[in-house]
């Protein structure tokens, strides 16, 4: 396995004691240290996105009002919860570079699994709008990189919350299954009502435990991977549906990622030669996250 990741994501900070905070990633690889499997893996320092191809994802007067406002020192807000300091685009496109090299390098035969170990998250952020911590979809970016070489890719993401922002880019893109669970009624209240083939949404209960889980995500992606058929697939991995984790309600344990882990790497060995890009997304507990994602890499790994 190949795992990208890069120091200035360490630089982006929002708010003191806001959730999502460097230590996350800190906490990560900390953790991945300790126990051996980082030296399992080939460590890449990822170059960060060329700007020209946010445009991927991003539409243009998006992209100029967010660097517009990037400010010299201090704080600004970009939406109630999503504040930018002077470093915040920058490593936002560390994670974009990142999860865009992960996608050309499976897919030129370099390694079958990456993950990328990045902030901001990314999953929130629509063509037009940043929100809920996130400024570039960097997941998005990806998709559409292997689009340029492939005709079908799908994008699984069980961030405990909805991701919007993909669901919002690829509406009306049949080439980009997207699938999401999340806890329903909850953030970021938008696109979770959206019908469309290629966009799979599996709502849970507050509360929703393993078993409930497990059977949804069986009942709902996989008869979609089946008709889609993806040739990559790309993994919003947010660890905050663990039952630790301060933001949200559902219960899931490290066994649950381990256990989608391996789904998905059952799946993508069917449909597409094993290859697998994942990149990280929310999972604010610090050590149920350095736990969860150890459980997702030792699958990948
Ligand atoms: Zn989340």
């Amino acid at each position: 396995m190949h795992y990208y990741t890069h120091s200035d994501c360490l630089l982006h900070e929002m708010q003191p004691g806001h959730p999502e905070r460097p230590d996350r990633l800190r906490s990560i690889s900390q953790h991945l240290e300790r126990s051996g499997l980082l030296s399992d893996v080939t460590v890449v320092q990822a170059a960060p996105l060329d700007p020209y191809l946010l445009h991927l994802a991003h539409q243009d007067d998006y992209l100029q009002r967010l660097a517009e406002l990037s400010p010299n020192e201090g704080w600004v807000a970009v939406d109630p919860n999503t504040t930018m300091n002077p470093h915040s685009l920058r490593a936002a496109r560390c994670a974009a570079g990142a999860v865009h090299q992960a996608v050309r390098d499976v897919l030129s035969g370099v390694d079958r699994h990456a993950f990328c170990a990045v902030r901001p998250p990314g999953h929130h952020a629509e063509a037009n709008a940043a929100m809920g911590f996130c400024f570039y979809n960097s997941i998005a970016v990806g998709a559409c990189t292997a689009l340029s070489d492939l005709q079908r890719v799908a994008i699984l993401d069980f961030d405990v919350h909805h991701g919007n922002g993909t669901v919002d880019i690829f509406k009306q893109r049949p080439d980009v299954l997207v699938c999401s669970s999340f806890q329903h009624p909850y953030y970021p209240y938008r696109h979770a009502d959206t019908v469309a083939a290629n966009i799979i949404n599996t709502p849970l209960p507050a509360g929703t435990g393993s078993t409930a889980f497990r059977a949804a995500i069986e009942r709902d992606w996989l008869p979609a991977l089946e008709r889609h058929a993806p040739q990559l697939i790309l993994v919003s991995a947010g660890f905050d549906a663990h039952t630790e984790d301060p933001l949200a309600r559902l219960e899931l344990g490290d066994d649950d990622f381990r256990w989608i882990t391996e789904l998905i790497v059952s799946c993508a060995n069917t449909f597409c030669d094993g290859r697998i890009v994942s990149a990280l997304e929310g999972g604010y507990d610090l050590k149920a996250l350095a736990r969860s994602v150890h459980a997702h890499l030792e699958v990948l790994a």
